[in-house]
């Protein structure tokens, strides 16, 4: 604990002398988030990236995140803790398939989940976050046809929130498509008395089951937060990555709040430890970049994903 403590201590340190704001996501250690100067979801970091007053910006999150706030943030060195953090969303749909996807479907337009690479940002129209995808796709006149990528379940919960036929990329993420209507459904059995709050990315969020039930909510990571916050409730089940309890038990003290699947972890974003932030801050390492053509294309799809909702 001590030593903990005391690396927290000596991170601080580093950043403050390099000038530095520390951006954790909510599926970070508790260590990692405990320390950092924001934490939160994708379009939450997003605008702290945007805003940011200091040169230098690591990102405690997967290699996405901090490809955006490079675009996000030009001028500014962005660093991540390890290179290697990827995301299997992201990495289900390429450049090249967008494209072929675009060249069979002339005049669509494409909305792009956050969760994707800045080159798949760069032939987008639209990027969103679980936060703000309904609203995106209501942005978007009714005739319009879209192509939704790379995320099933988010593109299919979205149909079902606004009504909307879509052309939906059969990508998935491996941890949220892990967590099975099975899963709800036994904790449903188990725990008459809770809350449950399911991530739209979960394979049991498009499920009918999923919302015939008055306890069942589906919500983006910052969106189960300002629920759990506001509600009178005390007991809330947790259909996500298991990192987001550490922030719910810090911002709603007093309640309780248990995963649905204890095994719904995320590998890449727990490749960021204390040390490799340490690390990071010290030597200046692992500064991530975006070439300039590929940055100016997806800008335009990250900016309009930051004004709307
Ligand atoms: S939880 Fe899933 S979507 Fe999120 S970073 Fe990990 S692999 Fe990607």
């Amino acid at each position: 604990m001590r030593a903990v403590a005391a690396l927290q201590e000596e991170v601080r340190a580093l950043a403050r002398e390099r000038d530095a704001v520390i951006l954790a996501h909510n599926y970070q250690v508790p260590e990692v988030q405990d320390l950092a100067d924001f934490v939160g979801d994708s379009l939450g970091l997003s605008r702290q990236a945007a805003a940011a007053a200091a040169g230098t910006i690591v990102f405690c999150g997967v290699h996405f995140m901090a490809e955006t706030a490079a675009i996000l943030a030009p001028g500014k060195t962005v660093l991540i803790p390890d290179p290697d953090a990827g995301c299997s969303l992201a990495a289900s749909i390429t450049a090249a398939e967008l494209g072929a996807w675009k060249a069979a479907n002339p005049g669509a337009v494409v909305v792009s989940y956050v969760n994707t690479s800045a080159e798949v940002k760069a032939e987008s129209d639209y990027c969103c976050t679980s936060g703000n995808a309904k609203a995106v796709i209501e942005a978007i006149p009714p005739e319009q046809e879209i192509l939704f990528l790379p995320d099933l379940f988010l593109g299919l919960w979205l149909e079902r929130e606004t009504g909307r036929k879509l052309k939906i990329w059969m990508g998935e993420c491996h941890v949220h498509a892990g967590i099975r209507p099975a899963d709800l459904e036994r904790w449903q059995a188990e725990a008459p008395d809770a809350e449950l709050l399911v991530h739209p990315e979960c394979g049991c969020a498009s499920q009918a089951m999923a919302f015939a039930n008055e306890r069942t909510h589906i919500l983006s990571t910052e969106g189960m937060i300002n629920f759990a916050k506001a509600s009178e409730k005390r007991r809330f089940l947790v259909a996500t990555e298991v990192g987001i309890l550490h922030r719910l038990g810090k911002e709603a003290p007093g309640k309780r709040f248990e995963p649905v699947r204890e095994a719904a972890v995320c590998k890449y974003m727990k490749m960021i430890t204390l040390e490799k932030l340490r690390d990071s801050l010290r030597d200046r390492k692992h500064v991530v970049t975006v070439p300039p053509e590929i940055a100016a294309r997806a800008r335009l799809a990250i900016e309009r994903m930051v004004a709307i909702g």
